[in-house]
C-alpha cells in the first residue's frame, strides 16, 4: 500500500436491495466504520435506495457512489439517470463500465469514455472499471485489453480531471465467482494500468492515482491485496451486502 494514496474501498450492491433494505444496511455499516478515517469508504445502491442510503450516510464518513450514469444532460433518453440527478441526491462517486455492464448493457470504451467525461464535467468522481475475460487472459491478451480499455476509456481527460478519477481493476473471472487473483497477480496488472496512466498523462498523475482491485475481496483477503505497492482499495460486490464483513473488510490492518 502507497501512503500517499488514501485507500478508498467502495461496495457495489449491485441489483440488491430494495430502498428500505438498503437504508438498513447503511444504518447498521455506520456505527460499525465510523472510527474509520484513513481510507474513504463509499456505497453504491442501486439507483431506487440512493435517496434512503444517502440520508442514511449523511454527515458521516461514508460517501455515496451510483453504479451508472448516462452521458446526456436531460431529455428523451427513457429509463437512463443523469449526472444532476445523481448529484442531486447526493452522490459523489460514480460506477462507470462494470463488467456487468460491459457484458449485459452494451458499455464499451466508447461509452464508458462518454460517461467518463460526463461525470467529470459535472463534478462526480468517476470509478471506472477495467478487466480481462477468462478467455482475454488465456489468449495472451490481458496486456491489449487493459491498455484497450484504459486508453479508450480516458480519451480526452484533463490531467486535471484525472486528478479525481479511480480505476477499478476487476478481472471479470473473478467477479463473483469466489476467484480471486493472487496479489501478485492483480498487483502485475495495477503497475501495468499505472504504466499506461504514466505514458498517456504523466508521472504525477499516474503516482497520485487510486486504483482499486474487485473480484471475490472478502475480510480474509483483503489485507494480503492491500498490502501489495500499486493497489489503492477495493472494489467488492458480494461481501459489502452484509454490514458485519463489509466493516471488517473497510478496517483490514
Ligand atoms: C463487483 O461487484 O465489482 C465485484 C467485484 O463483485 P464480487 O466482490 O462479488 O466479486
Amino acid at each position: 500500500m502507497n501512503k500517499q494514496r488514501i485507500p478508498i474501498i467502495a461496495g457495489n450492491w449491485k441489483m440488491n436491495k430494495t430502498s428500505i433494505e438498503a437504508r438498513d444496511l447503511a444504518t447498521k455499516l455506520v456505527p460499525l466504520v465510523a472510527n474509520v478515517k484513513d481510507r474513504e469508504v463509499v456505497l453504491a445502491p442501486a439507483f431506487t435506495a440512493l435517496q434512503t442510503v444517502g440520508q442514511a450516510i449523511r454527515g458521516t464518513n461514508i460517501a455515496l457512489a451510483a453504479q451508472n450514469l448516462f452521458w446526456e444532460e436531460k431529455g428523451a433518453y427513457t429509463g437512463e439517470i443523469s449526472a444532476e440527478m445523481l448529484l442531486d441526491l447526493g452522490c459523489r462517486y460514480v460506477i462507470i463500465g462494470h463488467s456487468e455492464r460491459r457484458q449485459f448493457f452494451g458499455d464499451n470504451d466508447d461509452t464508458v469514455n462518454k460517461k467518463t467525461r460526463q461525470a467529470l464535467r459535472k463534478g462526480l468522481s468517476p470509478i471506472v472499471c477495467v478487466g480481462e475475460t477468462l478467455a482475454e487472459r488465456e489468449a495472451d491478451k490481458l496486456n491489449d485489453v487493459i491498455n484497450r480499455q484504459v486508453a479508450g476509456g480516458l480519451k480526452d481527460i484533463s490531467t486535471e480531471d484525472m486528478k479525481k478519477l479511480v480505476i477499478a481493476y476487476e478481472p471479470v473471472w473473478a467477479i463473483g465467482t469466489g476467484k480471486t487473483a493472487t496479489p501478485e497477480q492483480a498487483n502485475e496488472v495495477h503497475a501495468l494500468i499505472r504504466q499506461r496512466v504514466k505514458s498517456l498523462f504523466n508521472a504525477e498523475i499516474a503516482g497520485g492515482l487510486r486504483i482499486q482491485y474487485g473480484g471475490s475481496v472478502t475480510p480474509d483477503n483483503v489485507a494480503s491485496l492491500m498490502a501489495m505497492s500499486d493497489i489503492d482499495g477495493a472494489l467488492v460486490g458480494g461481501a459489502s451486502l452484509k454490514p458485519e464483513s463489509f466493516a471488517a473488510l473497510v478496517k483490514f490492518t
